[in-house]
């Protein structure tokens, strides 16, 4: 499968898209606190995607039940909202939402403190959002895809992390995983070259421990197998002709609100 490359037209819709998914980041940013349940947090989800016009793309993809992905402490990704998951000062919550919005995706992802959590994972929040920030620093083009992955690798390991291997990031257009897959580890200088009009969703998953992973019996959540804390970073971004632009950072001028 080649790796789709996007019209100024269809970025304009992926751009509108990431707007919508970064707008609803923000007002759950906004809405995490102690007592907040985070089936309360996929409801708020699931109102602001659809009163922009926009679905929310998680719901019912494989099966799975709800419009956000929240997963506390040491669940690394793709941990189901429920009012029986009400959220403790001093917990860390990954919010992943995705939205499709006239036949496009965007797909972002943050990991927030529920007020105030340990310094340890203070900076764990801290290096996996700069990883993720030095990758996207490599996403240009003519470099190459695995570039980026060895940037989010070395600033995560540098730290004393380490990066979850078994999911990675991901092509998206139409569809919301496309060609490439964007590992978060291994060397730079291999995979495709990276050319304007590629988009790609970038997303390092990062653990206090070891990297290894395990599922929990409801077949969706995915824990860190050591049980240390995880935390998880994502933008859908756009390769330019002079490096990327951010497709799901809130832009006020252009959310009007
Ligand atoms: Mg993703």
């Amino acid at each position: 499968m080649p790796i789709i490359i996007k019209s100024q037209r269809e970025l304009a819709i992926m751009r509108a898209a990431g707007q919508i998914v970064a707008a609803t980041l923000a007002r759950l940013a906004e809405a995490v606190r102690p007592g907040v349940c985070t089936a309360e947090l996929d409801e708020m989800a699931h109102a602001e995607a659809t009163a922009r016009g926009a679905y929310p793309a998680f719901k019912g993809y494989r099966g799975f039940p709800a419009s956000i992905c929240a997963s506390i402490n040491e669940e690394i990704v793709h941990g189901i909202p429920s009012p029986e998951r009400v959220l403790r000062a001093g917990d860390i919550v990954s919010l992943d939402f995705g939205a499709v919005f006239e036949g496009f995706y965007g797909d972002a992802a943050i990991t927030v403190a529920v007020g105030e959590v340990s310094p340890e994972a203070r900076r764990l929040l801290a290096v996996t959002e700069r990883a993720l920030f030095e990758g996207l620093a490599l996403a240009r083009p003519s470099g190459f895809l695995s570039d980026i992955s060895h940037a989010v690798q070395r600033c995560a390991e540098s730290a004393g992390f380490s990066v979850v291997r078994q999911y990675v990031g991901h092509g998206i257009g139409r569809a919301m995983h496309e060609e490439p897959q964007i590992p978060n580890f291994g060397p730079p200088g291999r995979g495709p070259r990276l050319r304007p009009g590629m988009t790609l969703a970038i997303e390092p998953m990062v653990n206090i421990g070891g990297p290894e992973t395990a599922l929990l019996a409801d077949q969706w959540t995915v824990v860190t197998a050591d049980g240390s804390l995880s935390a998880h970073f994502e933008h859908t971004v756009a390769i330019t002709a002079d490096g990327h632009e951010i497709l799901t950072r809130a832009d006020e001028r252009r959310l009007g609100g």
